[in-house]
């Protein structure tokens, strides 16, 4: 179920300058917090008898474009409304494109790269099977947090691909707001609070058996009670300790945490697209890099939580750095390494 650790997979955007990314930086601190976010984007309304005028800096440069999204769970809900609305570019989902043929979360199939080389595959087939020249992905990466082992952390990246301007752009977000979870149990009375964790029945779950030579059945999307205790008496009967695993379906149509998410990311990418690079006016300027090392409010000693942020261009080499966007100029002494040691 674990797809890898979601650390391990930041590390290859860095490698290709064409990549737009940013590391992780503590789940505690969000250095862009403040700036232009999905929170703080608001939908010009228009009114009647007044033609609003675009913000002279914004460039719609896809107004009017299509992108093939690749998806069979059901991601469009979350991703077509923002893009639409912030950048005029349509979302097309052909049918019938099978993405787990790149890797399920139950683990039939195996997920071969990084979330990232994923992404864009996905992104690619869509392309390929549309001859369209835009493409939309996202791959999402659910694991235990690497600094404390009990907060569930979601990893989840949006890559748009531009085969007209040779761009790929990529937009990510790390977030413990998820009900990634599992646990084990004969029947439903030893659930209950899992079922509350997990935002049963709203979240849907996936039961197998928990140990033992049968991998059978694998009941999947389960959201009523009456499947769910089916699924539990059958798997925990064929399971050699006589329990049934239950996680949680991290399909996005079956998990409204990851669409929220989701949703998150478009309005994030939907306004890194439709920023020019200062350079050379092509679209995707954003940030793509941090520079850690805010420096202790006692001592002054550089911490490791972020200074700088680094703004670049998906098309050029322009970079440009800027300060953190929540004003922060000193770190506390609890964060700093001489002064807490
Ligand atoms: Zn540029
Ligand atoms: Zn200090």
């Amino acid at each position: 179920m674990e797809r890898g650790a979601p650390w391990r997979d930041f590390r290859p955007l860095l490698r290709n300058d064409s990549l737009v990314s940013v590391s992780p930086p503590a789940l505690a601190e969000r250095p862009w917090k403040g700036s232009a976010g999905p929170g703080r984007f608001k939908f010009r309304r228009q009114k009647a008898g007044r033609v609003l005028r675009k913000p002279s800096h914004y460039a719609r440069h896809y107004e009017g474009c299509t992108a093939v999204l690749c998806t069979k769970h059901g991601k469009e809900a979350a991703i077509a409304p923002p893009l639409r609305a912030m950048l005029g570019l349509a979302v097309y989902v052909p049918a019938g494109m099978d993405t787990d043929i790149l890797g399920t979360f139950t683990g039939e199939i195996e997920r071969v790269g990084t979330p990232l080389e994923v992404a864009i595959r996905k992104a690619r087939m869509g392309m390929e099977a549309t001859g369209l020249s835009f493409g939309l992905a996202s791959e999402g990466s659910f694991g235990p947090d690497p600094r404390a082992p009990f907060i569930p952390v979601h990893h989840e990246l949006l890559v748009f691909v531009d085969d007209q301007r040779q761009l790929q752009v990529v937009e990510q977000v790390v977030t413990s707001r998820t009900n990634y979870g599992h646990s084990t149990a004969a029947s439903l009375e030893d659930l209950a609070d899992f079922l509350d964790r997990a935002g049963f029945p709203s979240h849907a779950l996936v039961v197998r058996p928990n140990t033992g030579p049968e991998t059978q059945p694998l009941y999947k999307g389960l959201r009523a009670v009456g499947a769910l205790q089916e699924a539990l008496r059958e798997c925990a009967s064929v399971s050699a300790d006589g329990l049934a695993r239950v996680e949680t379906d991290m399909r996005a149509h079956m998990n409204p945490s990851r669409l929220a998410v989701l949703r998150r990311l478009a309005f994030r990418l939907g306004h890194r697209l439709r920023t020019p690079c200062p350079s050379c006016q092509s679209p995707g300027w954003g940030v793509v890099g941090v520079i850690k090392g805010l420096p202790c409010a006692e001592c002054g000693y550089p911490t490791e939580l972020v200074r700088e942020l680094v703004e670049g261009c998906p098309c050029c080499t322009f970079r440009r750095n800027r300060p953190r966007a929540d004003g922060r100029r000193t770190a506390s002494a609890g964060d700093c390494p001489y002064c807490n040691p």
